[in-house]
């Protein structure tokens, strides 16, 4: 069982291209896709996805007998993440960016202050450097990115990739 957040490289002002826009889970009971409203709330869930999986009903006005949100299909560009990844602590904003030849995605922190981390080790050298956030360890933070489904990917990059993939065989 996987959490999933699924994002759509959409073209629609404000929302950069590459960046997660949407964000789903699947129901544990029915198997329906579930959106969450914002990535605070997903985040939730998915920090304890292993000991308390997702249902239906923990989404307010829910149930398994509704319609799923939205289908897993082609329709956009799906990415699958790991379950029990830390939240992101308060003041922080995490971020996901899609590379342009959807190989993978590219995972950062911003901090309150504006400073944008990409390791652990700048985090380290953050939360030395800034004792007011002496609660936190590097183990809130996680670099940990979700796989991006290939099946889901626009069919134009896929047959670039396919192209590379046979040219780089025996002939
Ligand atoms: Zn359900």
């Amino acid at each position: 069982m996987k959490v999933k957040a699924q994002k759509t490289p959409m073209k629609r002002s404000g929302v950069p291209r590459n960046s997660i826009n949407v964000w789903s889970v699947q129901c544990g009971n029915c198997l329906k896709w579930r959106t969450i409203p914002t990535q605070e709330e997903y985040e939730e869930i998915r920090r304890k996805f292993v000991e308390d999986p997702f249902v239906c009903s923990k989404k307010s006005n829910t149930s398994c007998n509704d319609p799923a949100d939205m289908e897993y299909d082609n329709s956009r560009v799906w990415v699958v993440d790991k379950p029990n990844l830390p939240k992101t602590p308060p003041g922080f904003h995490r971020g996901l960016v899609l590379r342009k030849d959807f190989s993978k995605l590219d995972c950062y922190y911003i901090t309150p202050n504006g400073r944008k981390l990409r390791a652990g080790t700048e985090v380290a050298s953050f939360l030395k450097e800034n004792p007011e956030y002496k609660d936190l360890t590097t183990s809130d933070f996680s670099f940990s990115v979700p796989k991006v489904m290939l099946d889901t990917i626009p069919r134009d990059v896929a047959n670039v990739e396919a192209k590379v993939e046979s040219s780089g065989g025996s002939k």
